[in-house]
């Protein structure tokens, strides 16, 4: 075309002009438009030398032979040039294409280098693909550490849907990812006809897709997963395309692994400072309660989503301790979710079968079939627990010394990787050091707390002894080895029978049965020294041995039986004299006797004489409901205690028995005392009462008076039966009497030395004996003198 319109702007060019430019015109249309314009230019430019330029003109039949040879010879010569200049285009157009591919495969080398996750790595080599106009979607999957599992840990450009269900599976399935994977080749497939034509059991997964290409991802020679690329268009694979897709895979097989290795330094990096953070917080403190929720939240959100803790309490219920998640509220929700859903100790998995079975539960992929068996047909719980979205879980027992105390939970969600062995046996470690901790507080609490029973134990009044299986001595406290009158110091380690006195008595009525409590029974203990004591006690056997508390009753005892005895005393005391009242009354009724006047002057008297008696008995009585009460009033005065003392004398003059000879010896000069007058004349007449009383061979009563210090001393002295040296204190109890073989059968209530000795004491005085059986008493009164 340019030679024609040259040809018709120079008017008449020559041949050879017109040849070489028509031939340029050929060369620039190849050069621009490529083998198919250079042809046609060609042709043409053939076409217009012979009919325009090559004689006869005008015409397509060439003159002569020679004329035709040119023509020839130009269609050769423009062809070829034709050629060359497509051929350079080729050249050009390959060299333009390795350098960009050189830059792609720069880029994605920098990309992913820079790729610290699965999902990266794809990313950086499917956004080439994406770039290239290539595929429309690609996914890894790597192979699980247990060899026979792919999961699929990057996926994009696909609709979610596609993957539901295929997040890992078997490595034997005839997939293409498993086949390329096992046969460590690629599999390209231009249609997805192709696709289905060879795995028949995935046809129709993944929805419409095209064409297909599959390649392992090998590392060293060892196939590590497998990366597929899905196409929007059915695609042929050239050797190219191949090549590509091959050194692709490559690359990302060696991003991968160095990602594979990044990711498990980094989990390991993170598991070990994870727990030693843990030991140490381990370490801190005995406070385990407190230490265990904070090793929860530790472990969150690195270790875990959610962390646990839960403790057996001693009744076998199970205790949620702690619960952790990153947001507070989930927390609280949890928490709450906790006392909804209180632990079942029988459920047949989960923290009660690990806390029963000592034996951890690992679940690295958490199923929906796992879900579906967790919440034992409760439907909401499924829902709940469904909806957290969780992926792996561990539970792993707190066990110290062949017990279990308790669990550790961890739970991963699905933002998170997956547990691994490797964590579960840093979960192990972690549990054994918590247990250990939870064991040595409890031990440290319990030593605690017997150090403080043991404190307390020293200071009760009770006798506590604890004996083991065997019936040796573990331990005693000071009251039972005073109740007991043993040694407190050579008794532990040694069978109790043997070594405390009386004890097979005590066994015998107080040992309970295993298990159970028995008494507490009172019994009377000799204790080593002879001294005869009352104790009560009780036993409760608990497990491990029995443990005995004694009580020392001897006093109680005492009072008690005192308390029967005035009641058997004062019966008989009051019988006697109303018995003589009654039978006086009665003679002097008698209608068939007649009395002389001194026979009856005689009963009334007796019967006065009785009644004087009662009422002093019941007077005694009263008097010390008072004296006990607080109630009886004392009315201090300035008296002569010669006079006083006479005037009880003369009285009891009065009814004398014979034998008896009562004397006052004072001299003249004893100074007036301070007290209640009609009181001390009650005390030295009970004295002298009972020095007449307990002289029944008869004798004399002396009574001497003195002045001894600030006090004026009263001494009743007879000759009488006399009183044991180790009785003297004992006269002065309430109801106290001597035994009736000392006292040779003298009647009395045992209130009268009770009574003086509070009386002098109210005074300020003091009272005392002196005496030996067989050589008389002398009972000694002081009190102050007036100032
Ligand atoms: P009772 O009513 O029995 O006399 P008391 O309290 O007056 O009660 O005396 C207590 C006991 O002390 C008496 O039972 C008696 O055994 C002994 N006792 C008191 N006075 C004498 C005494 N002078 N001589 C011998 N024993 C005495």
């Amino acid at each position: 075309m340019a030679a024609l319109v040259l040809d018709l702007l120079s008017n008449r060019p020559s041949t050879q002009v017109a040849g070489f430019l028509l031939l340029l015109a050929v060369a620039l249309a190849a050069y621009l438009g490529g083998f198919w314009p250079g042809l046609v230019g060609t042709v043409l430019a053939t076409l217009s030398l012979d009919f325009f330029f090559t004689p006869p003109r005008h015409h397509f039949i060439p003159d002569s032979g020679g004329e035709a040879a040119g023509v020839a010879l130009f269609f050769v010569v423009a062809l070829l040039i034709s050629q060359l200049f497509e051929h350079r285009r080729f050249v050009q157009r390959q060299a333009e294409a390795a350098s960009a591919r050189a830059n792609r495969l720069q880029a994605i080398t920098a990309k992913l280098a820079e790729a610290v996750t699965p999902q990266q790595v794809l990313d950086a080599v499917v956004t080439e693909g994406v770039e290239a106009a290539e595929a429309r979607a690609g996914a890894i999957g790597l192979l699980m550490p247990d060899g026979e599992t792919i999961e699929i840990v990057a996926a994009r450009g696909y609709e979610q849907r596609v993957f539901v269900g295929w997040e890992t599976f078997p490595l034997v399935a005839e997939t293409p990812m498993g086949a390329a994977i096992r046969e460590r080749k690629p599999f390209f497939f231009e249609t997805s006809a192709d696709r289905d034509a060879a795995f028949p059991s995935i046809a129709g997964v993944g929805g419409p897709s095209h064409a297909l290409a599959i390649l392992p991802l090998v590392v060293e020679g060892r196939a590590i997963g497998g990366i597929a690329f899905t196409f929007p268009t059915e695609v042929h694979f050239d050797a190219e395309r191949r090549a590509l897709k091959t050194t692709l895979a490559q690359h990302a097989a060696q991003a991968l692994d160095r990602v594979r290795l990044y990711e498990a330094e980094r989990a390991q990096r993170l598991r070990m400072t994870f727990l030693a953070d843990a030991s140490e917080l381990l370490g801190s403190s005995l406070d385990y309660e407190t230490t265990l929720s904070q090793l929860a939240r530790l472990a969150v959100p690195e270790m875990a989503t959610w962390c646990s803790v839960d403790i057996l309490g001693p009744d076998g219920s199970i205790q949620r301790l702690a619960v952790a998640h990153e947001d507070p509220e989930r927390v609280s929700w949890a928490e709450s979710l906790g006392e909804e859903y209180p632990p079942d100790p029988d459920a047949p998995m989960g923290v009660p079968n690990v806390i029963r079975t000592m034996t951890a539960e690992f679940f690295p992929d958490i199923t929906d079939d796992l879900l579906v068996e967790a919440a034992q047909g409760d439907e909401r719980l499924l829902e709940i627990v469904r909806e957290l979205g969780l992926r792996s879980a561990i539970t792993v027992p707190l066990v110290a010394r062949g017990r279990a105390l308790g669990a550790l939970s961890l739970i991963r969600d699905e933002g998170a990787p997956r547990y691994t062995e490797l964590d579960l046996d840093l979960a192990s470690e972690l549990a054994r050091r918590s247990a250990s901790a939870v064991d040595n507080a409890s031990l440290y609490r319990e030593a605690e707390r017997r150090g403080d029973a043991s404190r307390a134990l020293a200071h009760v009044d009770d006798g506590v002894v604890l004996l083991d299986q065997d019936g040796a001595v573990v331990s005693f406290n000071p009251a039972a080895a005073r109740i007991l009158g043993v040694d407190d110091s050579a008794l532990v380690g040694e069978t109790a029978v043997g070594a405390i006195g009386g004890w097979s008595e005590i066994e015998e009525n107080a040992k309970p049965e295993p298990g159970d409590t028995r008494g507490p029974v009172t019994l009377p203990l000799v204790q080593s020294d002879g001294d005869e004591r009352w104790i009560s006690v009780s036993g409760v056997d608990f497990g491990d041995g029995v443990v005995y508390a004694l009580r020392d009753v001897t006093e109680e005892r005492r009072l008690e039986r005192a308390r029967s005895d005035f009641v058997a005393t004062a019966s008989h005391e009051l019988r006697t004299p109303l018995a003589a009242v009654l039978g006086a009354v009665k003679t002097l009724r008698r209608d068939d006797v007649s009395f002389e006047p001194e026979q009856r002057e005689e009963l009334m008297e007796m019967i006065d004489r009785e009644a004087e008696r009662l009422s002093g008995i019941v007077a005694q009585i009263l008097l010390t409901g008072q004296l006990d009460a607080g109630r009886l009033p004392l009315q201090v005065e300035r008296f002569d205690p010669v006079a006083l003392t006479q005037d009880v004398v003369d009285s009891a003059e009065l009814h004398l028995p014979n034998g008896i000879e009562l004397r006052v010896e004072a001299p003249d000069d004893i100074p007036p005392v301070a007290g209640d007058a009609n009181q001390l004349r009650q005390v030295i007449s009970n004295l002298v009462d009972n020095a007449i009383k307990y002289s029944p061979q008869g004798g004399d009563v002396e009574l001497r008076l003195n002045q001894n210090g600030q006090f004026a001393r009263i001494e009743v002295v007879d000759a009488g039966l006399g009183i044991p040296r180790d009785e003297h204190e004992r006269i002065f109890e309430k109801f106290y009497r001597l035994d009736p073989a000392l006292t040779r059968g003298v009647n009395g209530t045992g209130l009268g030395l009770y009574i003086s000795k509070e009386l002098v004491e109210r005074m300020n005085g003091r009272i005392s004996v002196d005496s030996e059986p067989g050589r008389g008493s002398t009972f000694v009164v002081e009190v102050p003198l007036a100032v």
